[in-house]
């Protein structure tokens, strides 16, 4: 990324200190790629938490301390004397004729935790490894690292296997339970994502020593609860798809020049807070700096952005179909607001010609819903 771009998303973070990119906001890039706002905001380093907040929007968001906590216990038991549950599940639920394997704690290095270091260890031991310097390998708590945007970003799975088919093997530990063999997609699939994002880094580490990204596997194993017990199980879970869409959306932000090419000069998210942390810009303000930027608000961004308060208030301002959903939203193609499809649906508007069949399918169903009332409001109307 070239400086002047650089300097143009500082500008739009303001004063605040730069958050970097983690392996769940690399994960809901995936969920609204078309999204403008949560690009910019994400690549200037922006606090989306904040800036919800002091809008007026504040989104309860992230996990409660419960689940926090419920994952840390069933992870911490998976794992328990270097990972024996692990390997049980590993050989009897997938089947694999796993050796002797041994275990690397790389959570430190020596007591040192910090990223850099943890980081060029797992290097050297993973580069080793592929190399057949060294037997297969549990590696716990890896430390990757991804440049994202000229910036680095460390991310860190909660296990690397080595050799499962000849293969590393990004291992993901969640506490939400597979059932008959299926987890439920809403859990699932950002699970997915953020394990792409995994792949993604690891490949990038190996190819740094001329090893090609054949040495990672694009399936991942998802280690859970089984049905409705404590007792772990695993799956193979294909996420070729996601590394793909993922892949996109790095060399997405990678032109984040272009969108930033096009927002108004001066333009920018700064809270103008005080010494104490205090936001003092006027919210209406902010909220004319936000409107500036094209948001394709979504349902499912309750799901997985800060914002979403805030954009599903504008959709909803505007009438926009969006706050229905991506299906709706096809459906009515060409008619972008609920007042506009409501004023087709009652003849009240005319339609270009590319509303011409939608008009006439409002209208029939408008039929269709004034004479079900008036059958309901008929006495003796069955209801
Ligand atoms: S909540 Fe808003 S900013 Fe976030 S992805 Fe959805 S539309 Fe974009």
């Amino acid at each position: 990324m070239n400086a002047a771009v650089d300097k143009r998303l500082d500008a739009l973070r303001g004063s605040a200190p730069r958050l970097t990119y983690s392996a769940r906001s690399l994960a809901a890039l995936e969920n609204n790629p078309r999204c403008t706002l949560r690009a910019v905001l994400d690549a200037s380093g922006s606090d989306k938490t904040a800036i919800a907040t002091h809008a007026g929007y504040q989104v309860p968001f992230g996990q409660s301390s419960f689940a926090i906590a419920r994952g840390n216990t069933f992870e911490a038991m998976v794992k328990d004397n270097g990972c024996a549950e692990l390997l049980r599940v590993l050989r009897e639920t997938l089947g694999l004729t796993l050796p002797e394997v041994g275990y690397q704690d790389l959570n430190d290095v020596g007591g040192d935790g910090r990223p850099e270091v943890r980081h060029a260890r797992t290097k050297h031991l993973l580069v080793q490894a592929s190399q057949g310097l060294s037997d297969g390998t549990l590696y716990d708590h890896p430390m990757l690292r991804l440049q994202v945007g000229g910036h680095a970003v460390f991310l860190e799975p909660d296990l690397v296997a080595f050799r499962v088919d000849d293969r590393f093997h990004v291992v993901e530990i969640k506490s939400f339970p597979i059932i008959d063999g299926q987890a439920a997609p809403t859990q699932l699939r950002p699970a997915t994502t953020q394990a792409s994002a995994y792949i993604i880094a690891l490949r990038a580490m190996l190819a740094d020593a001329g090893i090609g990204p054949e040495a990672v596997s694009n399936r991942i194993v998802l280690v859970a609860p089984k049905d409705f017990t404590n007792r772990p199980t695993a799956a193979f879970v294909d996420a070729r798809k996601q590394v793909a869409a993922l892949n996109r959306q790095l060399a997405r932000i990678e032109r984040i020049g272009k969108l930033v090419g096009l927002l108004p000069e001066g333009l920018t998210f700064d809270l103008a807070t005080d010494e104490a942390g205090r936001p003092h810009r006027p919210r209406e303000e902010l909220a004319e700096a936000l409107d500036q930027v094209p948001a394709t608000y979504q349902p499912d961004c309750l799901n997985h952005c800060e914002m979403a308060y805030y954009c599903r208030s504008r959709a909803r301002d505007r009438a926009s179909v969006d706050v229905l959903g991506p299906t709706v939203r096809e459906q009515l193609g060409g008619i972008d607001t609920a007042t506009m499809a409501l004023g087709l649906a009652r003849g009240q508007l005319t339609p270009n010609d590319d509303q011409l069949e939608m008009a006439v399918a409002l209208r029939h169903a408008a039929r269709l819903r004034a004479d079900l009332l008036a059958t309901a409001d008929t006495p003796g109307a069955v209801a």
